[in-house]
Formats: structure tokens, C-alpha cells, sequence
């Protein structure tokens, strides 16, 4: 464990080893450690250190604190409201919660250096976490105080640690900053040269909006953008997945360091909640389940769907309740619910739809996690082909057991690069297989500034990962999510073994990265 271990360079003996080792069977690939540029392994990491569904499929560093919400900076006024948008929106437990002891970004990393972790974290802060700690979750944009407030605080989390900024512009209390203010916040990561990599203001019905707003935050505070999770989501946007490249490929020409990033699946993974207007949920979960029991305020939520759905400003629009699935929830009378539709349970239960999501979301306080089958598989084709598309898992760190391997969570957990890898480069024959090990290694480590990762060479920390380029490929369905992928056969943390022929190790050989400067320009991509 530990970070008292030095983490090993690349030398010809290892590599000779290894080699050696594999020359048995059919030669194996080895490529450098998989660089997760998207992951939300910031909770699950604390529960299991191994981050089993992640390292057993070739990843070794993740970059978290993505979409908005972090575990710091807090503010003692406003700890209570941040814990509550967690709760909801992760669905991490209250005891989980009530023990941190932190405050400041620096003390939050400090404590994560003193425990063993199974792979490398590039932690982000989160712009909805610095909101909340000045001036709470509330819907207004912040003074010139509050907002003076909020840069010397990114200042501050830079300084001692962050990689970057990360916004969920979609979900509260993200949703409620205005442009204006991301600017300001942009300049102050230009400045320490740090990303700026947000979950866009809208991925359906505002997509191009949203993607507008993004290279303006870019283009007026010349910040360096990163595009979470790219799409063209929602039915209505299917086949504009060239357009949108095209838009952002308009802006690079124009000066503006805009780069995305992309999950390889044609399904989204977010809350019941957002299907509800954003007041509901406003005020804690407390006040959210009392709403949702009330027959008055139910039909008030009602009225002002049907009226988003009449003017086609409803999710329903364009992902109805027959491609929503329920992934997770907490309690143990609602498990059997787990990989069903929205629209099924209805059929099944005899009941209006509504009627389901408002009982399911008061009896589990919010948190309800789903899978949305609305991106075409075209546009994940024309998107990941495209030379700067890294590939992400946009998951947490999970495992097939202990706590972490409940619920039919996002087969992406487990997946992605393996799919990548196998369906994408293999069978489908979409990229050489140089091009996909490419988008994630160097492409990534370069992005996000670690100059010692992503390229095997002498020099560079001994992160690798060697598969088998005939077998490689995910097992885990949207059915059957819990399943490592095939083909992995080992993973080297820091030049030591922790996957070995499909056997983890033990060994605990992450760490918490740290920033070494500005990226030298040519280096970018
Ligand atoms: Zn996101």
C-alpha cells in the first residue's frame, strides 16, 4: 500500500519479463494503463480500494470529481446542503457521510493519501461543491462578494491539489450558475493552465445550446474545455452526431482548446429525479419526500410537466418511459424493480406512470438511479472515431461483491475499454487497434498534464496493462452488469503486478497525482 512506494519506471527488463512470460500463448498486447478521463469513483473508492471493475479492466489512473459534485472544498453553514445533493444524487449512506472530517481540498486529499488505493486518482473539484460552500444551494446567481469568494477558493483548490474544474450544468444546484460566472471561473483555471471539463447545460433538447456555451466559457476566459461525455442524446438528435463534431471542430479552428470525451454505449445513466421540475427537490430530502406525498403539490408537478411536454421542453419528449430502466435503489422492497422500465412497472402494477415515479422516489428519498436507452449507435460510431474523442468510462468504481455489487448498474463500470477493444476495434473493425490504445493513454494523460503516463518508455512510471488482442472484449450487459471483461490478463500498478492472469494481487499501489505545471502547448490535444 502506500505511498512511501516509489512507483517503478519502465525498464527493458520488465518488459523482457513479461514478455517472456506471455510468449507461451499468442503474443499479447502490452499497452500502457488505460487513463480514465470521466470517472465517478470519488465514493465507491472509500468503501472498496481495489476499484476492482476498474483496474480489472485496464485502467490505472482516474480522473474524479467529474459532473459538479465533490466531497470538498465545505463550509461548515452549508455542509448539511451539500450532503443532501450527495445523498441524493450518488446515493452514498448517512453513517458514509457523518465522518468526514475535512474542510479545505488539501485536507480532503491529505486524507485520501493516507489510504491504500488499487489505482492512481487525478482528483477535479467540483463547481457545484464550491457553489454550495459560498453561498449554499440556492437559485440566484452569486453577488460580486460571493463570486470574488468562489474564484479565490478555486484559486486556493488548484493550489493544493485539483486537477481542474468539473460542472453538472444539467442536475441543481449547477443548473442554477449562470455563464457569466463559469467565465470568470475559467479565467481563474487558465491561469493555473487546469481543465475545465463540464457535463454540458443540456444533452437532448438543448444540446447545441449547451455545446455553444461551452466554447464560450473556453473562448472567453481561454480555459482548456472538456466536452464529459459527448452525445447526441434525446430521439429528436439522432443522425447529428456529425453536426455537433462539426461545431466543435469550428471552434478549434478559431483558437478555442476545446477536446471531449465518450462513453462507448447507447445508454445514459442518471436520476429519476431529473424527470421532476428542479424546485421539487430544491430544498432537501426531507421537504422532497414531503412534496411527493402531497396529492395538491403532486398535481401541481403534474400541470407543469404537461405543460414542458406540450411545449416539448420535457425529457419525456424526447426519452419516454419505455427506455427508462431503473438501475439502483436503496431499499430492499424495490430491488425487484431493478432492470425494469418505468413503462413495465406501470403495465404491471396497473398504475399511471407518474403515479409509479412519485412513490418510488419519495420511498427512496430521491435516490433513484436509471439507465436511458437514447443515443443511436450511429452517433456513437461517428463520435468515437473521430482523432480527438478519448474514450471514459463515466462510472464509479464497483465490484460483483460486497456492497458495491448491488443494482443493474451501467455495464460501462466494467466495460469500456475492453468493448472498445474487442466489439469497436475487432469486430467492427471501426479503428486500428493503435489508434483506440491511443484515446486511452497518452491522449488522456496529455489532456489532463501527466507527463510521466501513457507512453511505454524508459522514463515513464511503469503503469501497463497486457491483453489479448484475439480474445479481448466486455462481458458485462445492461442485464448482467456485474461481470469483469475477458482478455485482461494483467495489470501493473507502478510496476507492480495487481491483476495477474485475472488475479488480483492485493497489492495497493495508487496514488493521489500531482500536478507538475502548465502543458506545453504542442503537447496538446
Ligand atoms: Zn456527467
Amino acid at each position: 500500500m502506500t505511498q512511501s512506494h516509489l512507483p517503478l519506471s519502465v525498464n527493458r527488463a520488465t518488459l523482457y519479463l513479461i514478455l517472456q512470460q506471455h510468449s507461451r500463448g499468442g503474443l499479447p498486447t502490452v499497452a500502457p494503463g488505460f487513463i480514465d478521463i470521466h470517472s465517478h469513483s470519488d465514493f465507491t473508492i472509500l468503501i472498496n480500494p481495489r476499484a476492482e471493475s476498474k483496474i480489472r479492466q485496464g485502467i490505472t489512473t482516474e480522473v474524479t470529481g467529474n459532473c459538479g459534485l465533490t466531497a470538498a472544498p465545505l463550509s461548515e453553514p452549508h455542509r448539511r446542503e451539500l450532503l443532501d445533493y450527495l445523498l441524493t444524487t450518488l446515493g452514498i449512506s448517512g453513517s458514509e457521510a457523518l465522518d468526514w472530517g475535512w474542510t479545505s481540498f488539501g485536507e480532503y486529499l491529505d486524507r485520501l493519501r493516507g489510504r491504500p488505493l488499487g489505482v492512481n486518482l487525478v482528483p477535479l473539484v467540483g463547481h457545484a461543491t464550491l457553489r454550495i460552500a459560498v453561498m449554499g444551494a440556492t437559485n440566484r446567481p452569486p453577488t460580486e462578494e460571493e463570486m470574488v469568494a468562489m474564484e479565490g477558493l478555486l484559486d486556493r483548490c488548484l493550489c493544493e491539489g485539483a486537477f481542474g474544474m468539473s460542472t453538472g450544468l444539467e442536475y441543481p444546484p449547477d443548473a442554477y450558475s449562470t455563464t457569466e460566472e463559469l467565465v470568470r471561473l475559467g479565467r481563474v483555471l487558465a491561469r493555473h493552465d487546469a481543465l475545465y471539463a463540464t457535463h454540458v447545460r443540456g444533452e437532448d433538447r438543448h444540446l447545441f445550446e449547451a455545446i455553444a456555451e461551452a466554447v464560450h466559457i473556453g473562448e472567453a476566459s481561454g480555459c482548456r474545455v472538456e466536452i464529459s461525455h459527448l452525445k447526441a442524446g434525446g430521439i429528436g438528435n439522432w443522425g447529428k452526431a456529425s453536426q455537433l463534431l462539426a461545431t466543435l471542430e469550428a471552434a478549434r479552428e478559431r483558437g478555442v482548446e476545446v477536446a471531449w470525451d465518450q462513453y462507448p454505449y447507447t445508454a445514459w445513466g442518471s436520476g429519476l429525479i431529473d424527470y421532476l421540475p428542479h424546485w421539487v427537490g430544491a430544498d432537501g430530502r426531507e421537504k422532497l419526500v414531503e412534496r411527493l406525498r402531497d396529492e395538491t403539490v403532486r398535481g401541481a408537478i403534474r400541470n407543469e410537466i404537461e405543460r414542458d411536454v406540450q411545449s416539448g421542453q420535457h425529457p419525456l419528449c424526447t426519452a419516454p418511459w419505455e427506455i427508462v430502466r431503473i438501475a439502483l435503489v436503496e431499499s430492499p422492497g424495490n430491488v425487484a424493480l431493478e432492470g425494469k422500465s418505468i413503462a413495465e412497472i406501470a403495465v404491471e402494477q396497473r398504475r399511471d406512470p407518474w403515479e409509479v415515479v412519485f412513490d418510488l422516489l419519495a420511498e427512496e428519498k430521491g435516490a433513484v438511479k436509471t439507465l436511458v436507452f437514447c443515443i443511436s449507435e450511429d452517433d456513437v460510431k461517428t463520435i468515437m472515431q473521430h482523432p480527438l474523442t478519448v474514450i471514459a468510462t463515466d462510472g464509479r468504481a464497483v465490484a460483483p461483491y460486497g456492497v458495491l455489487g448491488r443494482g443493474k448498474t451501467h455495464p460501462r463500470y466494467y466495460g469500456t475499454c475492453p468493448r472498445v477493444l474487442g466489439r469497436y476495434v475487432r469486430e467492427e473493425q471501426l479503428m486500428s487497434m493503435e489508434s483506440a490504445i491511443h484515446k486511452m493513454t497518452l491522449m488522456p494523460a496529455q489532456r489532463i498534464g501527466l507527463p510521466d503516463r501513457g507512453r511505454i518508455a524508459p522514463g515513464m512510471v511503469a503503469d501497463l496493462v497486457i491483453f489479448d488482442p484475439a480474445t479481448v472484449r466486455d462481458e458485462a450487459t445492461f442485464d448482467d452488469p456485474h461481470r469483469y471483461p475477458r482478455g485482461i490478463h494483467n495489470v501493473i500498478v507502478g510496476g507492480q503486478v495487481v491483476i495477474d492472469e485475472g488475479r488480483h494481487s492485493g497489492k495497493m499501489c495508487g496514488q493521489i497525482l500531482k500536478r507538475t505545471g502548465p502543458i506545453p502547448r504542442a503537447k496538446r490535444s
